[in-house]
């Protein structure tokens, strides 16, 4: 590939994915990003056990284990009825 860097534009977890990956795959980035710093916003997010196959592929297991908070317990619930939903999981003991 010529030219310069590849420009990547946003910071959330996209961007930063995608940059992260073309930067290990040996191409030049620079990524754009119109906030004024990263930081938490609003809350933490759930991730499912199939996005730790990425995390595996970029490298980044080890830091985000490090940061992730593991519930006890998890019920999904109806947020109408406040019923279990059927066929929901119920996993305690970590997750
Ligand atoms: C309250 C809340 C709870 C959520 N909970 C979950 C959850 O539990 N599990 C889950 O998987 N997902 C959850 N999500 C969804 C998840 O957070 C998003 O799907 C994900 O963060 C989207 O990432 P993204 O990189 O595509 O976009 P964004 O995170 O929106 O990132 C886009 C970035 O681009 C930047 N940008 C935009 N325009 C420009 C520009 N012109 N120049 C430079 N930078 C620019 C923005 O500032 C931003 O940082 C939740 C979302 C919210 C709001």
């Amino acid at each position: 590939m010529s030219g310069g860097p590849i420009l990547v534009v946003g910071g959330g977890i996209g961007g930063l994915g995608a940059a992260l990956a073309l930067a290990r795959a040996g191409y030049p980035v620079r990524l754009v990003e119109k906030a004024r710093q990263f930081g938490e916003v609003w809350a933490g997010i759930q991730l499912g056990p199939d996005v730790f196959a990425m995390f595996d592929r970029l490298g980044l297991r080890g830091a985000i284990e490090e940061a992730a908070v593991r519930p006890e317990a998890l019920d999904m619930r109806c947020a109408l009825r406040d019923q279990m939903r059927a066929g929901a999981a119920r996993v305690h003991g970590g997750a």
